[in-house]
């Protein structure tokens, strides 16, 4: 049994207030127009006013120095907000991904200066992570962008694509390579703030699903950087860390990833239920029938809930979880699919013609699937682990 504390508590029903209000209506507006909010609207500002809401909270307790995570409330809100839209709930102002590298790669000194800014609440930040390249997703030992290093100076050239929330980044976690023939060995991971000339944004991806947040792709035309911005310094990369501190960022954020599915599932269910409770008379077969699949459904989603738990209550606990991520992310994303697939059965043709709602779920789940690591991956991540096979993915 799970005890929350009053302040999670609290963080949970302001999620739903947002999410009924402003989150569900912003993520149908979007996935109608094709685009993200403006970075300016104003739900992004109340976000930000009200202290250390939503997205801090999803992605750290930014603006404390020592970034005092707390795994289990990060699922529980992920969970939260994706149920009323997964787009906008990954578009909410906070470090995002970036914050989980921060987590896993910086020193303290870094994570106080690039989270400092989190603390205004005058207007909306985000931070963001770039490790995919055109030649390199599911493999990150593939990535090309290279860093070398000119005296005090870092400087980075090369492409990077399918970058969350980046085109609105204040800073972005870069990954790049000091020697491709390193493989991993050669990874570095650095701070690139928005403005620094050569860091120039080249689209915007128009996606099929999840479109209240922006993915956008990179150029790094030889941008310089201090040798502040290498993120936990030099001495950090010796023994494979910089490596180790990209799959680190993954085990802490496949599981929360995960638990927005079982959002998406619930929103799924909640749908259906509705669509059952007002279409079908209330002793009939044909309702029975349909409360049997609801029941189905509600198997899948609280069996995804439990993995996805395990896995960050190893994280909580410090104790290594790339096992259970992975298991949680290779579970819950289907699960889930199939979940929604169920619910728009259910309304049989009235889920096809006319019920944007399940629709659109169905294509937001999918690229769930894709993110993070697909599901070919997590298999490999998990074989290699179990088996003791040589490297993981
Ligand atoms: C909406 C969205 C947001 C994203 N946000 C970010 C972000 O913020 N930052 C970031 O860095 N990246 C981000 N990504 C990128 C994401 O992590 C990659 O898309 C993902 O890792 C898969 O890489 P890929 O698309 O290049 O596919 P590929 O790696 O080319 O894979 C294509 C297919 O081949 C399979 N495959 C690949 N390797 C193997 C193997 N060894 N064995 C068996 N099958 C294999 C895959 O499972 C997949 O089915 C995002 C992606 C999406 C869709």
């Amino acid at each position: 049994m799970i005890e929350l504390d009053a302040q999670s508590r609290a963080l949970l029903d302001e999620v739903r207030e947002l999410g009924r209000h402003y989150m569900r209506p912003m993520g149908l507006a979007s996935d109608a127009s094709g685009l993200p909010p403006p970075a300016d609207h104003p739900f992004y500002l109340i976000c930000s006013r009200r202290g250390g809401l939503v997205s801090q909270v999803v992605e750290g307790e930014a603006g404390e120095a020592a970034l005092t995570w707390k795994p289990l409330r990060a699922l529980l809100i992920a969970e939260e907000s994706a149920y009323w839209d997964r787009g906008v709930a990954l578009s909410l102002p906070g470090p995002g991904l970036g914050g989980a590298a921060l987590r896993s790669t910086a020193t303290p000194e870094q994570r106080q200066r690039f989270l400092a800014v989190f603390a205004d609440s005058a207007r909306a930040h985000w931070g963001a992570m770039a490790l995919t390249e055109p030649g390199a997703g599911s493999d990150v030992a593939r990535i090309r962008t290279r860093a070398r290093k000119e005296g005090d100076s870092w400087i980075l050239a090369g492409s990077k694509m399918f970058c969350s929330n980046g085109a609105r980044a204040d800073w972005v976690v870069v990954w790049a390579t000091v020697d491709p023939a390193l493989g991993r060995d050669g990874h570095r991971a650095f701070v690139v703030e928005r403005g620094t000339p050569g860091f120039e944004l080249l689209k915007i991806e128009h996606k099929m699903g999840s479109r209240g947040y922006e993915t956008a792709s990179f150029a790094l035309y030889d941008v310089r950087l201090p040798a502040e911005n290498l993120l936990g310094g030099e001495t950090f990369y010796h023994a494979r860390r910089g490596f180790k501190g990209a799959l680190a960022t993954l085990s802490l954020t496949r599981p929360i990833h995960a638990a927005q599915g079982v959002g998406m599932g619930r929103a799924a269910y909640d749908h259906a239920l509705d669509f059952v409770r007002s279409e079908y008379p209330k002793h009939g077969r044909r309702r029975q029938r349909a409360l049997e699949r609801l029941a189905e459904i509600q198997r899948g989603l609280a069996t995804a809930r439990s993995i996805c738990m395990q896995a960050v209550w190893l994280a909580s606990r410090g104790e290594p979880n790339v096992l259970e991520a992975s298991y949680a992310k290779l579970f819950a994303p289907p699960a889930v699919l199939r979940a929604v697939s169920t619910a728009l059965d259910i309304l049989g043709e009235a889920g096809v013609r006319n019920d944007r709602m399940l629709e659109k779920l169905y294509r937001d789940v999918k690229i769930l699937d894709i993110g993070e690591g697909t599901q070919q991956v997590q298999r490999l991540v998990i074989a290699r682990r179990l088996f003791g096979l040589p490297r993981d993915a």
